[in-house]
């Protein structure tokens, strides 16, 4: 589903993408590891040419998506995107960022939207927010809401670029358990994530990255008993 081949990327002068090939396949969770600065979030964030590539090809769903003819907003309108910073809009209530690109990119009818969105709410245990405004929300409460928003748009595959990572530690598994039950329905989902108790448990493959290359490809079962690269056995053990 999403296919990366012979991927590079410099910043200036600095290689910060080498050489990715891999795939995550459709229905599959895969969970980026890796150290700081590894090019974890550069990598999930060519999926949706927030970062443009310099070499090499990726596919979504067989569509080269960075083909220059690429109508670059409708296609970013596709994918679910979960960033460490919620990005909620500050001025609308809950159910009004949810609705709101169904509605315009969607041309979904407002009675329409409502009702998705409130099927949304429910999903992340959050019916009762509504009609509250993002300031309201805890930490936890806003990322799940920004997780229902990116559903709303019936997204082939979510992107989570460490989605926990801003959140007080007794919020961290509302959001993880909401993640689990989307893995558990069958999306298909790229995270890059520092969580690795939801990778062991979650994953069907972990990537682990290391200056720009992904080093390994494995099952959690594989990764986490049997790393087979000294740079991933040491992230590892630095974790312990
Ligand atoms: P972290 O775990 O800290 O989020 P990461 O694995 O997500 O790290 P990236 O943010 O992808 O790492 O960055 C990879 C490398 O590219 C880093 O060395 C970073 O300094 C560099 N880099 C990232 N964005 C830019 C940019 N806009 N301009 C120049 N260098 C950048
Ligand atoms: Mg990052």
């Amino acid at each position: 589903m999403i296919k990366f081949s012979g991927v590079d990327k410099w910043y200036g002068e600095y290689h910060a993408l080498v050489d990715v090939s891999a795939e995550v396949r459709k229905g599959e969770v895969v969970v980026v590891c890796g150290p700081s600065g590894s090019g974890k979030s550069t990598l999930i964030r060519t999926v949706n040419r927030l970062e443009e590539i310099n070499r090499g090809q990726i596919f979504f769903d067989g569509q080269n998506i960075h083909d220059k003819k690429l109508r670059i907003n409708a296609y970013r309108s596709r994918i679910g995107f979960v960033f460490q910073q919620f990005n909620l809009f500050p001025h609308l209530s809950v159910l009004e960022n949810i609705t709101l690109s169904p509605m315009s990119v969607n041309g979904l009818k407002r009675a329409e939207a409502e009702r998705k969105a409130a099927e949304l709410l429910s999903r992340v245990g959050l019916s009762s927010k509504a009609n509250a405004y993002p300031a309201q929300l805890s930490g936890g409460q806003q990322q799940r809401v920004a997780i229902a928003r990116a559903l709303a748009m019936d997204p082939p595959a979510m992107l989570f670029d460490e989605p926990t990572s801003a959140l007080d530690p007794e919020m961290v598994g509302e959001v993880l358990s909401v993640m689990k039950s989307l893995a558990q329905e069958g999306m298909t989902m790229m995270c890059v994530t520092h969580e690795m108790g939801f990778a062991r448990e979650v994953a069907d493959r972990v990537w682990f990255m290391d200056a720009g290359q992904i080093l390994e490809t494995a099952s959690p079962e594989e990764f986490f008993s049997r790393p087979k690269h000294a740079r991933a056995q040491r992230f590892l053990s630095d974790l312990r």
